[in-house]
């Protein structure tokens, strides 16, 4: 039997239930179909700015997401011996923009945006294996059998989404590094609580925050040759990161190593078409990005609110989604290619140009990255009210 609805979200991840939540908010019958039997966070932690509390608030979402989350008031790029190339204080930009900047456990995030969710809304083990856009409708077919017949469908399907894929969209393309990543209990008084950190080496960097008060989300980055493996990931990250500041090698070592992820860091070398006729694009389906930035899912969040506007003021038409893509596509470029950039500056390996970036971090690096994230959040939050 064929199931028919307004709206069918293809992908549970944070894009997709956001979604789904403005959707349904909005009156508009709405299902959400994930391959996955059970909601999955891959990753560890993750941060969330200011442009995605301000999605996370007008879904209702934020008071239970922020009592999960740590908040951060502080970050520091540093050398390898702890020195501060460049400290940031977050609590101007939190009072001018009217949200922190949080820090929490991924699965802690999926689960209270899923919890959310009315009953009946959210679909498990359902994975798209095939969909036509015709005759006034789009067809979804499942593995299971199941088919759905909906008047415009959302591939919030990843970074390797099959919505994408039909709709002729490329391929992610690999970054040229690696990031390891990792949760693991850590004392308050090794990483403090307000305190983000991001140590800068030759071509490499690691990272750590509190997710709260028991937890600690770490990350490392390796500039490494594509398609590299290794399957002894902490005397790894001891060999290259073992005699930096402390607590680095505490924390690395005192990870066990089945809970350390590594995954290849690729992105989309260009944001895909973010709408075509009854179809639609949105998180990294439409535009995964490198993480440097932290922003892939506060993007993603963004996506989810301006897509859930367009298509209660315009209803579930074509019309609504190109609305939606003509006032994302600029936005979404942006961030990506910024996020790019700071990558690259991140690794880069020249020892010249790694004393010219760390000399002018004191000077005038750091304002130019300070206006950067600032205008990277400003811009967003914005953005959520491009089509009111
Ligand atoms: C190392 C690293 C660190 C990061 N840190 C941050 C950060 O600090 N802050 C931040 O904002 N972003 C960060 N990001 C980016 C962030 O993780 C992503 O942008 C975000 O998770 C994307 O969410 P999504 O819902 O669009 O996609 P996903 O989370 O990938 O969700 C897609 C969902 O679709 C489902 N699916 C896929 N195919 C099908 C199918 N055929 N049928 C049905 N279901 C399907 C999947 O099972 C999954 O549940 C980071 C990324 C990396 C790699």
């Amino acid at each position: 039997m064929t199931e028919r609805v307004a709206v069918a979200i293809v992908g549970a991840g944070s894009t997709g239930l956001a979604a789904a939540l403005a959707l349904h908010a909005a009156g508009v019958d709405v299902r959400v179909y994930e391959r996955g039997a059970k909601l999955e966070a891959l990753g560890a932690g993750i941060t969330l700015w200011s442009n995605a509390l301000h999605v996370l608030r007008r879904l209702g979402v934020e008071e239970p997401i922020v009592a999960r989350s740590n908040e951060l008031h502080r970050g520091e790029t540093r050398r390898v011996d702890a020195s501060v190339l460049a400290g940031f204080d977050f609590a101007p930009l939190a009072r001018e923009l009217g949200a922190p900047c949080i820090a929490l456990q991924r699965a802690d995030l999926l689960g209270e945006l899923a919890r959310a969710v009315p009953a009946g809304v959210l679909k498990l083990g359902a994975e798209l294996v095939a969909l036509k856009d015709e005759g006034g409708d789009v067809e979804l077919a499942f593995a299971d059998g199941r088919r759905v017949r909906a008047a415009v469908a959302i591939g919030a399907d990843g970074i390797r989404s099959r919505v994408r894929a039909h709709l002729g969209g490329g391929e992610p393309v690999y970054s040229g590094y690696v990031a390891y990543r990792a949760l693991h209990d850590c004392a308050e008084s090794l990483v403090p609580s307000g305190l983000a950190f991001e140590t800068w080496g030759p071509s490499k960097r690691f990272g750590a925050l509190r997710v709260d008060r028991e937890r600690v989300y770490w990350f490392a980055t390796l500039n490494v040759p594509r398609d590299s493996t290794d399957d002894r990931r902490r005397a790894t990250l001891s060999a290259h990161f073992g005699s930096w500041h402390a607590p680095i090698r505490r924390l690395i070592e005192a990870t066990p190593e089945e809970r350390v992820l590594r995954h290849d860091v690729i992105e989309l070398a260009r944001p895909a078409e973010l709408a075509r006729g009854r179809l639609a694009l949105a998180g990294d389906a439409a535009h995964a990005m490198t993480p440097n930035l932290g922003q892939g899912a506060c993007v993603g969040l963004e996506d989810a609110w301006v897509l859930g506007r367009a298509i209660a003021r315009f209803g579930a038409t074509p019309g609504a989604l190109r609305r939606y893509a003509d006032a994302r596509r600029e936005r979404v470029e942006r961030v990506a290619r910024d996020s790019r950039r700071a990558g690259r500056w991140g690794q880069i390996e020249s020892p010249l140009l790694r004393w010219l970036r760390d000399t002018s971090m004191g000077t005038l690096a750091r304002p130019l990255l300070a206006r950067l994230v600032r205008t990277t959040l400003a811009r967003g939050v914005a953005s959520l009210d491009a089509l009111e």
